[in-house]
């Protein structure tokens, strides 16, 4: 039987990471893939002379994430640009991707009445940013040993750490628009505790979110083509069935044809409930920690349209920059459970409008653009028209999505005029499609629960060891929190877990 030091499941950046690492170091890894193309979520497709991202649309910590390339011997440097958000809302129309202390004038000019909220506001996630910067990301890991090394910063993020944003957000101001700006970068009600909300603004308004020149998928490609320089084995189209254990311990896997490879170490870079439900045998994990793991709330999905349109036909002018939060109507946004395919029902729906092919014009032909249009979407609504695959869902599922698409489309003509007569392709994703194209439970596209009953305390708790002997996990819901946003933390997931193989087989 083939055996290897081991073997890594999926070829997204997290299972790359650790494979390039272990590689480096001379273990054996074999990378096995159940797709057709590297990079998992970070993969991007192409249609009509147009290139869509699957997932990520920009990153945060890009010199993290060069200096791991650079580390693990890739010589090319990546080049970044920054990415600018605003917010449009009713007469409020604000860049967000703005240093705190200008987003603060921003404000005061649109509510000179909240002066004092705003300040105090302002002050609080300044206090908490400024203890997050004494720390590194990584510092920020419950089980890192001796994460916590300056006591003052360890207090504030203590004191916050519990804290609803909301709560805060309630106490400090009166109007909604406002609380919804501050407290979710966006129009919607914050859920966060305010750790977690001080460290979206550290990346929104201080570090910056980067978009990728070299392209978002240049990442997981840079990855593999250094792994396989140096001896690691990628192998596409492997689907991996079974985590084989034995005596208690991981001895290897089982892939879809029935084949067995041999391994001391398995990493699963695969969805985390996945792999614990079905990849392992049901009695490999401690019954009280499987149960721990799948009561455990993910992230929302989401409903997003992928168009390219003619530029001529279309009205662009409301971007001030690359990435537009909307709120059309005021009011609750219509719930998903009696949504109609029907313009009306998506004005009170934050609408994410991103001018995707303004970062780079190869992303679309000549004289057109490529846009992104998105609003969250529970999994839950889609799930009774799911046949469990690709391609083998209800019929109703294939046209009842595209008539939503055309209703968001309409609803983004409002701030986009001409939108729905320039499209020429059109793409759409829903829940469904995050989960059988994204390989992600209930369609979850950002790792754990951000909820702040959920994430009580302020420290980010590893996952990457888990209860069965041989078993690692990296990737995006590899840690409790994503310290180093969606990409950083998978690759950093990738570096945390071959250093713990990498300590055993010594
Ligand atoms: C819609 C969406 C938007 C996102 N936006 C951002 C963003 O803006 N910024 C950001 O930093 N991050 C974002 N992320 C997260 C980001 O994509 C990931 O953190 C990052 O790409 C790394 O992912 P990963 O290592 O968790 O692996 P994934 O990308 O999830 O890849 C896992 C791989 O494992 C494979 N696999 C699964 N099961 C098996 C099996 N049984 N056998 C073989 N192979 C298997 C899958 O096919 C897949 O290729 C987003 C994710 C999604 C889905």
């Amino acid at each position: 039987m083939e055996s290897a030091d081991a073997i890594i499941i999926g070829a997204g950046v997290g299972g790359l990471s650790a494979a390039a690492h272990l590689a480096r170091a001379g273990r054996k890894v074999i990378v096995l893939e159940q797709d057709s193309h590297i990079g998992g979520t970070a993969h991007v497709f192409k249609r009509g002379g147009f290139i869509f991202p699957t997932g990520p649309q920009s990153i945060t910590v890009p010199e993290y994430i060069a200096d791991s390339l650079c580390e693990l011997g890739v010589e090319k440097r990546l080049s970044f640009l920054r990415d600018r958000f605003q917010v449009l809302r009713g007469s409020m129309d604000i860049m967000i991707s703005q240093p705190l202390d200008q987003l603060a004038e921003q404000l005061l000019e649109n509510f000179p009445e909240e002066r004092k909220g705003i300040h105090f506001v302002i002050k609080v996630l300044e206090e908490v940013i400024t203890a997050l910067d004494v720390l590194q990301p990584h510092d920020l890991i419950e089980q890192a040993p001796g994460c916590i090394t300056d006591s003052t910063a360890c207090a504030v993020l203590e004191k916050w750490g519990s804290f609803p944003a909301l709560d805060l957000l309630d106490r400090h101001l009166k109007d909604q628009s406002l609380k919804d700006l501050l407290g979710s970068q966006g129009t919607s009600k914050t859920e966060m505790p305010v750790v977690l909300l001080a460290q979206m603004w550290r990346f929104m308004s201080r570090l910056g979110i980067w978009y990728v020149k070299e392209g978002i998928e240049a990442i997981p490609l840079l990855l593999s083509e250094r792994l396989r320089s140096i001896g690691g084995d990628i192998r596409l189209g492997e689907r991996v069935e079974r985590i084989i254990v034995q005596d208690g311990a991981v001895t290897g896997v089982e892939l879809a044809r029935g084949t067995k490879i041999k391994a001391r170490y398995v990493i699963s870079d695969a969805d985390y409930r996945e792999t614990i439900e079905e990849l392992l045998p049901p009695d490999a994990f401690p019954g009280n920690e499987r149960e721990v793991i799948s009561r455990m709330q993910l992230t929302s999905s989401a409903f997003t349209v992928f168009l390219g349109v003619k530029r001529d036909l279309v009205d662009l002018s409301a971007f001030r920059g690359d990435h537009l939060f909307v709120k059309l109507k005021e009011g609750k946004p219509v719930p998903w459970e009696i949504k109609k395919a029907v313009t009306e029902d998506f004005l009170q729906d934050e609408i994410w409008l991103s001018w995707w092919s303004r970062h780079e014009p190869a992303l679309a032909p000549p004289e057109c653009e490529a846009l992104i249009i998105k609003v969250g979407a529970p999994f839950d609504m889609f799930a009774p028209f799911s046949g469990g695959g690709r391609g083998l869902h209800h019929e109703r599922y294939y046209s009842l999505k595209e008539e939503l698409a055309d209703a968001l489309v309409e609803a983004a003509a409002n701030i986009l005029p001409g939108l729905p007569g320039a499209v020429v392709v059109r793409e759409v994703a829903t829940p469904l499609t995050y989960k059988y194209w994204g390989h992600r439970s209930v369609g979850s596209v950002a790792g754990w629960s951000w909820r702040s009953g959920e994430q009580p305390k302020p420290w980010a708790r590893s996952l990457i060891a888990t209860k069965v002997p041989g078993l690692l996990m990296v990737g995006l819901q590899s840690f409790t929190r994503l310290f180093y946003g969606g990409m950083g933390t998978s690759m950093y997931s990738g570096k945390y877990a071959s250093d713990i193989v990498l300590e055993k087989m010594k």
